[in-house]
């Protein structure tokens, strides 16, 4: 059994001060660990308040990038190092957002992803089609194309531990979600790739996320697709009756 990992990407929102009381607000009534993986990924400027607030908690803390060199001239850069240092246990990879806004490659995701392995960071690697794509059919070979270079070189091991996140782009903060069986569509195919790469007992270990537009009127129903795994969501993780409901949901 696989079991479920819900995680908030706030992306570059909240103050210092909503961050504190969100996590304060949350962090002793998220079910436990044990029954569901419950992350927050933050903006790098609160992480370390987080990881100290949320130490005693079933709260794990994540960011949202990272550079894949452990130090040097990369200016305006973290490394995993740091992140590690920090306490931090995840790391968001790959989101559409870092691709289509800032450039991000299938190689530099690759690269960041055996970053993360090297730091024993778990990565969340994201990939999703274009509504482009879709309409023109090519969403099952995109998504083949971009498991099959972030996980490149990986052990069948590492791939094991990876969490996938398919999210589709025309439903990322949109309002529209894909329907449960399109989203499990996707993600079953997700599940193929991985074992035509890394063999059948990866496949069946490695979680996949649904992301885009989640928030708790949809999360049951798309959380009980065969091989939805969790959860990765933006807008309705930034409240905090909002998230509990979402982790709740996940147990
Ligand atoms: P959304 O964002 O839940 O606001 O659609 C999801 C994401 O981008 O991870």
């Amino acid at each position: 059994m696989r079991k479920q990992v819900i995680a908030g990407n706030w992306k570059m929102n909240k103050t210092h001060k909503e961050a504190e009381s969100f996590i304060n607000e949350v962090k002793g009534k998220v079910p436990s660990k044990e029954s569901v993986e419950s992350v927050v990924c933050a903006p790098f400027p609160f992480l370390q308040k987080l990881v100290e607030e949320t130490k005693d908690s079933d709260v794990e803390i994540g960011a949202q990038n990272m550079y894949f060199e452990e130090n040097g001239a990369f200016t305006g850069e973290v490394s995993p190092v740091m992140l590690k240092e920090l306490g931090v246990t995840y790391v968001v990879l790959g989101h559409s957002e870092r691709r289509d806004v800032f450039g991000e490659t299938d190689e530099t995701v690759n690269k960041k992803v055996h970053a993360a392995f090297d730091h024993d960071l778990t990565p969340i690697v994201c990939v999703g089609e274009s509504l482009e794509q879709r309409e023109s059919d090519e969403t099952m070979n995109h998504i083949e194309s971009q498991i099959t270079k972030a996980v490149e070189g990986l052990t069948d091991d590492q791939v094991k531990q990876l969490i996938i996140a398919y999210e589709p782009i025309w439903a990322i903060g949109t309002g529209r979600t894909a329907s449960s069986e399109q989203a499990n569509e996707v993600c079953t195919h997700i599940r193929k790739v991985v074992g035509k790469l890394s063999g059948d007992e990866a496949a069946e270990a490695v979680r996949i996320q649904y992301g885009g537009s989640v928030k708790p009127a949809n999360v049951d129903e798309l959380l009980s697709q065969s091989d939805i795994d969790g959860a990765l969501v933006g807008g309705a993780s930034l409240e905090a009756d909002s998230f509990l409901k979402l982790v709740e949901a996940g147990k």
